[in-house]
């Protein structure tokens, strides 16, 4: 581990060595490297993670370059998850990143996600959340959600029969109606970035604050302590 490239980090009282050294010894598995996934992936190996497998099966799209920080129009048409790869792994070589170029199935998410101390969340449906959530409690993984509509981002950081989980807050949660999910293009970098201070914090064993709200555009920031529902199906006894 480069001590030099984090020193401004460690700097930092709450964060210090001992928890670049705990980043470092961690591995994350991102799923989606789309708006959210791709510019949590660039905080989080900038960052020092130890390790992190970014999942996806999607190629770069042209209506992708407004939201996200890391492709560019030469990327077009090619995979995110391999874009991802060569790009933020030449910006820390010390992060053993892996690319995965699959979709992420009911049949084969148990096993892309075993040696996970967290999963981070790039998705942008709530039936493949669900899935997630599920193995999640089941292999007591903490996982990070996040999500964006319009101009209104969520994150929650779930931990397994700790916390409310993503069953417990799902009607919290809009739903969105069109298959095209409008977003403002600052706004995936804003909530992924708060995404990854939850995570970031999970890892080294801090304590989640609830699910977070924020409204860029009515500049609106709502915390909601959401407890477990002692008869979730997923979490609940
Ligand atoms: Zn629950």
């Amino acid at each position: 581990m480069g001590k030099d490239r984090y020193r401004r980090q460690i700097l930092v009282k709450q964060f210090g060595l001992k928890g670049q050294k705990q980043l470092a010894s961690k591995h994350a598995v991102l799923i989606g490297g789309g708006g959210l996934g791709s510019n949590s992936a660039n905080i989080l190996i900038r960052m020092g993670i130890g390790s992190i497998d970014i999942i996806d099966y999607d190629t770069i799209d042209r209506t992708n370059l407004h939201r996200t920080s890391v492709f560019s129009e030469k990327d077009i048409g090619k995979y995110k998850a391999i874009v991802l790869k060569e790009r933020l792994q030449s910006v820390n070589t010390d992060v053993q990143v892996k690319a995965i170029n699959k979709k992420i199935t009911s049949k084969n998410i148990d096993s892309l996600l075993i040696h996970a101390d967290v999963i981070v969340d790039g998705t942008d449906n709530i039936p493949l959340r669900l899935l997630i959530n599920t193995i999640a409690i089941q292999q007591n993984i903490p996982w990070v959600y996040a999500g964006v509509y319009e101009t209104v981002g969520m994150v929650m950081a779930i931990l397994p029969k700790k916390t409310a989980c993503f069953h417990c807050i799902t009607q919290n949660i809009p739903i969105p109606k069109s298959k095209e999910i409008p977003v403002l293009g600052s706004l995936p970098a804003t909530i992924a970035a708060i995404q990854c201070n939850e995570t970031i914090k999970v890892l080294l064993g801090k304590q989640p604050a609830g699910l977070l709200i924020y409204d860029v555009w009515n500049q609106c920031f709502d915390k909601l302590d959401i407890q477990r529902n002692p008869n979730c199906p997923i979490c609940g006894k």
